[in-house]
């Protein structure tokens, strides 16, 4: 029997990767304001994705998330987000087509600030210092002033999301998601390829159907579907005093939605049964997302679905699965063994990033694309052969032409990848490796 929730229930329970604040009542005051703040999404548009998202659990749909690995204070210019959005509604017009199906999308932003460490300190030149973990909490500097936690922090973070978020709410609806000029940004990628041939004749037949559709009089001047689109938000809920004082009631419905984000989802290092981000996120209506890894086992995978979903709603949950090129095979099938046998209701996404990090011989951590084709590619043998659904994908990616995963077409080496490191965290694909992924991902979907 489950004690009773509240958004401050998991306040009694053990937590991991909390940061040390040193100032308890300035932390206390910050969280108070942030209370008194206005919700950053509405329940109601949290509702939408999760029948979107029902969807995808029933092989009806395909959902794209990605983003950075952490968002910074840094980089809040206007270009990045913009340059984030068109490759990412550049990735869906393909994978759309492609799967002859709708394509959710949700990103990584608009409040992907808190990272979980492998260990609370990091120690250079015999100096320890706490762990950077992420803006909303410290910062990367290896300073004793900048690793302290600074509740201030998550005002900054809250402020910057609603600024995001207003900006990506207007490409969506203001005009910048139209198809056509979508489709022009992706021939350009096609013919600026040396691997081109190989997405050209995908390209031509999505200029084929915009000529036709413009032949029949469906254009994106007369019909809002073809120059509008709706782009979800998300992140991991690792802050808990920051998603509790984010976490309201619904008028409409009169139940608890997290309001920091549409979507959130629970790390692979924070999915104990009996902590405190379990518990939280229990409680919460919105549609939720659980890491899987190797150490989970099916008894515990099935444990945690009874907890977080237990009235079998679709949309409800999403399985992110990582775990690693080498490892899916080894894993994933006996987890969708379970859940078939226990007819329970998720999504399957595969995120081929975070079980494919590795440190280059620079020194930088890496991930090495061919590893992440790889592992979605099993994702989707697997789900074949399981007769489940391939429910999507989950990346960390960026707008911009940073050099932080080896290879993709312009083969992108180790040496390169001092040149724009840029990633306050994990290492991202570049525009050009995340359409190239999605081109390939579309061959897929059209098997
Ligand atoms: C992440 O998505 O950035 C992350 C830390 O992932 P995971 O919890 O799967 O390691
Ligand atoms: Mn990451």
């Amino acid at each position: 029997m489950q004690s009773r929730w509240s958004p401050e229930s998991w306040r009694s329970k053990e937590i991991e990767q909390v940061p040390v604040y040193p100032d308890l009542a300035a932390l206390q005051d910050v969280e108070q304001q942030l209370a008194s703040f206005p919700p950053l999404v509405f329940a109601g548009e949290a509702r939408e994705l999760k029948a979107e998202l029902a969807r995808v659990a029933k092989g009806e749909a395909f959902l794209m998330q990605g983003g950075d690995c952490a968002e910074s204070f840094a980089e809040h210019g206007a270009d990045t987000i913009r340059d984030f959005f068109r490759v990412f509604l550049q990735m869906a017009v393909v994978l759309t087509y492609a799967g002859g199906c709708p394509v959710v999308k949700l990103g990584r932003i608009a409040g992907q600030f808190a990272k979980p460490r492998s260990s609370d300190t990091e120690t250079q030149n015999g100096v320890t210092l706490p762990s950077y973990r992420g803006d909303i909490i410290n910062a990367t500097e290896f300073t004793e002033e900048a690793r302290t936690p600074d509740p201030m922090r998550q005002l900054m973070a809250y402020r910057q999301s609603a600024a995001t978020l207003n900006l990506l709410r207007a490409f969506a609806q203001g005009g910048y998601a139209n198809l056509e000029h979508v489709h022009r940004w992706n021939l350009g990628f096609v013919e600026g390829s040396p691997a081109g041939h190989r997405y050209h004749e995908l390209a031509e037949q999505i200029t084929g159907s915009l000529r036709f559709m413009r032949a029949t009089g469906l254009t994106p001047e007369n019909t809002p579907q073809l120059r509008r689109t709706n782009l979800y938000t998300s992140h991991e809920a690792l802050l808990l005093g920051y998603e509790e004082a984010l976490t309201r009631i619904d008028s409409t419905s009169g139940e608890w939605y997290a309001t920091s984000g549409h979507f959130l989802w629970i790390g692979d290092r924070t999915r104990q049964p009996d902590n405190a981000h379990i518990e939280y996120m229990r409680g919460i209506r919105n549609p939720i997302g659980l890491k899987c890894g190797p150490t989970l086992t099916p008894d515990q995978l099935l444990g945690l679905i009874d907890q977080l979903n237990p009235t079998d709603e679709a949309g409800r949950l999403t399985l992110i699965c990582r775990f690693g090129a080498d490892e899916v095979e080894k894993h994933l099938p006996e987890l969708i063994r379970a859940v078939e046998r226990e007819g329970r209701t998720v999504a399957w996404v595969c995120d081929p990033m975070h079980g494919n990090t590795i440190k280059a011989g620079s020194g930088y951590k890496t991930r090495p694309f061919d590893r992440i084709l790889s592992e979605v590619e099993s994702f989707f043998d697997i789900h074949r052969a399981e007769g489940t659904h391939a429910g999507g994908i989950h990346v960390e990616m960026t707008g911009r032409n940073v050099t932080e995963c080896v290879g993709g077409r312009k083969a992108i080496t180790d040496a390169d990848l001092s040149d724009r490191y840029h990633t306050h965290c994990d290492p991202r694909l570049n525009a050009d490796q995340s359409l190239e992924l999605a081109f390939i991902v579309a061959e897929r979907l059209k098997r």
